[in-house]
Parts: structure tokens; sequence; C-alpha cells
């Protein structure tokens, strides 16, 4: 908050959308059948501009284009080291427009300045940054197999690959998609959500500026059932990277099957964060409220179920709801807000209708619930307390601001409780018993878990889940290796 003396911060201004179109070769293309869809702005409900709505026909174009660059065009010849020298190059001009497309990012997401100025755009540089290191270090090995053969293994750009992405970290998840990507030497063809097109399409015109070869990288905007399953059909794309809902996995798994194509998959997760008696409560809490609350809780791994122990849960309690009271809801633009809108009407409702299970099924609303203001997508911080692990508001992803605190008294008990879940995708544990931190960790049945802290981040460590939130694994080397075919050579010696 900005002291008497001190003046508040400004509000940012509105950027200017420059790109709507499909971008497919290198070109700025209209939809090949000429329609266009809406995305708007979750504050205010206004439409900030119209944008290609790509179906097949303009998939079947970004293909070619792909398939171009990869089976013989000019990415394919380059050297590793010079990928990578590009790479960076279009990490720098991420950088010095991060500003532009921290505002971009909040006028089409609707996610608070402050969070897109301090988490999503970097992270995007950092993730292409680090991925530029790796184009030139992708090695086989050297294997002694029986009789007198030399024997080793290349690891080889998997191919063209589809790439769809959901719309809570738009440019973050086309980061996430491409660094890996273009370091293998793979070429793309990425469908960004239809809610939030515009960074995305901000970063291929930084790419085409950086020098990556036209054909490269190919935005083709759209639906999911048309471009996006167009994409996923196609027997020319070699790879198919998702994230979003299990249920459109599940689809798009059986059709890529047809072809055999690779798949990875970013699911969603009912991560349970919990919290021992022993923690340093202040840490905890605070913790606590940035795992749900943080990008409107519109994180695959927010930690929806907060286990407490019973010792500690009322002033836990209290305190989260003390939290929520002074939380800045509002404009994005204000750098002071905290929480901006959920993106958009279908996602305000279905929160919504999960407040009420809440309440149907016996849960205590301490906080929250409604509506805020009457503009916008807004939806206040919202606590329940007395959750139990069988109700629909422990159960289901809902994938909004909506906190479930969960007693507990047995330690043996809560790993069982933890686990209890279909999903698998993250985890935290918080505790001044070192001991009981690991050993709890190694019970976990989730892709990552936090000790004593939350939504850590860093592209060279893997990302993903167990069970139904996921299959593979981003960032990191795992997620290289995910990019690549192992190929082994074997050489008659005599
Ligand atoms: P969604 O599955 O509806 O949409 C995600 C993307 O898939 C969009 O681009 C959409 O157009 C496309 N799509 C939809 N139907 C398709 C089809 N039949 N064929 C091909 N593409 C199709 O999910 P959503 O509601 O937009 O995103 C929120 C979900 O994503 C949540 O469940 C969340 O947990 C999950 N998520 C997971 C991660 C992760 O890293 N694990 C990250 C972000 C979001």
């Amino acid at each position: 908050m900005a002291t008497a003396t001190e003046k508040p911060a400004k509000k940012v201004a509105r950027p200017k959308v420059q790109q709507t179109q499909c971008f497919i070769g290198g070109k700025w293309l209209d939809a090949a059948s000429g329609k266009t869809f809406d995305t708007i702005h979750p504050a205010t409900e206004e439409v900030i501009a119209k944008v290609a709505e790509g179906d097949k026909a303009d998939i079947d174009l970004a293909v070619d284009a792909a398939r171009a660059q990869f089976d013989g065009g000019e990415w394919s010849q380059m050297d590793a080291r010079e990928r990578g020298r590009l790479m960076y190059k279009l990490a720098d001009l991420l950088e010095a427009e991060a500003e532009e497309l921290a505002a971009l990012e909040t006028l089409d997401n609707g996610k608070p300045i402050s969070d897109s100025r301090a988490a999503d755009i970097p992270l995007v540089i950092e993730c292409i940054r680090y991925y530029a290191g790796w184009a030139d270090k992708i090695q086989g090995s050297t294997i002694p197999i029986n009789g007198d053969f030399f024997c080793y293994t290349r690891r080889e750009p998997v191919g063209v690959v589809g790439q769809i992405i959901p719309w809570n970290f738009p440019a973050l998840m086309a980061a996430w998609k491409w660094g890996p990507a273009l370091a293998a030497g793979c070429t793309i063809v990425m469908k960004p959500a239809e809610q939030t097109p515009l960074t995305c399409l901000r970063m291929a015109y930084l790419a085409q500026k950086a020098e990556i070869p036209d054909g490269v990288i190919n935005v083709v905007p759209g639906y999911g059932p048309t471009a996006g399953a167009a994409l996923v059909a196609h027997p020319g794309v070699d790879k198919i990277a998702f994230t979003g809902e299990g249920t459109t996995a599940k689809i798009i798994q059986r059709t890529a099957l047809e072809t055999m194509k690779r798949v990875t998959f970013e699911l969603g997760g009912k991560s349970p964060n919990v919290v021992f008696a022993d923690a340093d409560l202040d840490a905890a809490i605070n913790g606590a409220h940035f795992a749900l609350y943080f990008n409107q809780g519109q994180c695959c791994c927010a930690g929806s179920r907060l286990f407490v122990q019973d010792k500690i849960h009322d002033e836990f309690v209290d305190r989260l709801q003390d939290m929520n009271k002074s939380r800045r809801v509002g404009d994005p633009f204000d750098p002071e807000t905290e929480q901006g809108p959920q993106v958009d009407q279908a996602q305000f409702d279905k929160i919504l209708q999960y407040v009420e299970y809440g309440k149907e099924d016996g849960a205590k609303l301490v906080n929250g619930g409604s509506r805020h203001g009457d503009k916008g997508y807004f939806i206040e911080p919202t606590l329940f307390t007395n959750v139990k692990d069988d109700m629909r508001i422990a159960k289901e992803e809902i994938f909004g601001p909506v906190l479930s605190v969960l007693k507990f008294s047995d330690v043996d008990e809560i790993a069982h409780r933890a686990n209890a879940t279909n999903f698998g995708l993250a985890a935290a544990v918080w505790t001044r018993d070192i001991g009981k931190a690991h050993r709890f960790a190694n019970k976990l049945r989730a892709g990552t878990v936090w000790v004593n802290c939350y939504d850590v981040f860093d592209a060279a460590a893997p990302f993903g889940g167990f069970k139904e939130s996921g299959l593979g694994r981003e960032l990191g080397e795992a997620g290289l290796a995910a990019y690549t075919e192992l190929k082994t050579v074997t050489v008659a010696m005599s």
C-alpha cells in the first residue's frame, strides 16, 4: 500500500492490440473462411478485438509450412548453436517488450498487472532463455554392445508438433511449449485458447523479428472442436502437447492414437496443501492464501484442499478470513490490485455453482461466495470451512477463488486423505520438522511437492502430473526429452 507521503502507483495504460490474424509460414493471414471471433476484457466485458477464427483449412496450411521447414528447410539444416542464438535473441526481444506484453496479458486475461509483470512475463523470458542454452547440448551416448560393432544413440527432434494451450497463463504456456520444441529442432503449430489469443500472437511477431525462420512457429487462433481437433487429427503432425481439461485430453488421446502421435498432457488438479501444527504459522498462512487465490484461483496446481491440523485450525481460519477481507479486488490495470476478474462468463458461472454445491453439501461459508461489483467477472475471495473429503468442493476442480479448509488430527491419516483423489499434480506440506517433511513428501502421489513454500516454478524444474493430472513432464531436461526421438545407430566395425 502507498503511504501518505508516497504517491499511489499509476494505473497502467491499456496496450494497443496489433496482431489479430493467423500467423502461418511467416505471413499474417485472415482465416480462410473469413470468420472472426471476439476476445474480451474480462474486467469490463467489452470486446477488445476481433481475431481470425482459424479452422481445418488454416491448420492444413500451417502444418504444410511447419513440415516444409522440418523436412529440409532452413531450420532443419541449421546448426544447433545457431538455433540457440536465435532463441536468446527472442528472449531479449521479449524482455525489451516485457511491459507491453504484461499489459496485453492483463487486457486479454484480466489478471492483475502486478502479476503479469512480476510472474508471467519474467517466467516467459526465463523459459525461452533456459531452453536456448539446451539447443547445442542435446546429446546421445555410446553403448558397449556385444560383438565388433560401434553403437551410439542420437536424440533427434520429434518433428512437427501441435501445441494446444489454455487461457490461465497464456504467454507462459506458449513459452513452456515453444522453448523445448525450438531447442530440440522441432517446428510448431500452436492453437492458443479462444479466450486469450493475443500475447501468443505478439510472441510470434517477436519470433519473426528474432529471425527464427518463417514456418518454424505458426499460430492458428480458433476454437477447440474445430481448429484444435483438426490439428490433433492431422497426419502431418508428429506430436501433440496439450494443457487443459482432462476430458479434452481424453478426446485428444483417442484421435492422436490413430496416427500414433506422441502426446504430453498437463491437466487439472485438486492439490492438497497440508499444514502441521508445528509449522511457521505466518509463513503457512501467507502460503496457503497465495496457493489458492493467486491468479484468481485459476491455477492447475492451486492448493484447493487445505488440510489444517486441529490444534491450529481456528486461528488459521480467522487469519485467512482477515486476509480475504483486506484483499484488493478490482481493476487489473491498477498496480495495487491483487485479484482481477475470472476469465469469462462460463468460468464465472461454474465457480458460483460450486459455491452453491458447497452450501448444499453442508460446508460453512465463512467469506465471500458472491459476485464482486456489477460489471466484469469478479468473484469475492471465498472461504469454506467444515469441508469433508467427499463434498463436491473437495473433490472437483473449481478453478476459482474458492478455498476449502479440511481439519485433520492424525499425522498417519493425512497422507492417505491427501492422496485420495484421481488427481496428482502438486502438493505442499508446512512443518518445522524436516524429517517429517521428507517422509511426507515421499508419500504424496503428486508430480511436484513443495515444502514450506508454494508455486515455486523454475524453467529447470520438471512439472507435470501423476494419475489423471497428466502424461509426461514439461520444463527441465525431462520436458526437452518429450520433444525428441531416440535413434540407435549400430555400425559393423569389420
Ligand atoms: P480446455 O480443455 O477446454 O481448453 C484448453 C485448450 O484446448 C483450448 O485451447 C481449447 O480451445 C482446446 N480444446 C478444447 N476442445 C478441444 C478439442 N476437442 N480438441 C482439441 N483442442 C481442444 O480447458 P480450459 O477450460 O480452457 O482450461 C482450464 C483447464 O486446464 C483446467 O482444468 C486446468 O486445471 C487445466 N490446466 C492445467 C495446467 C497444467 O499445467 N497442468 C495448466 C493450465 C491449465
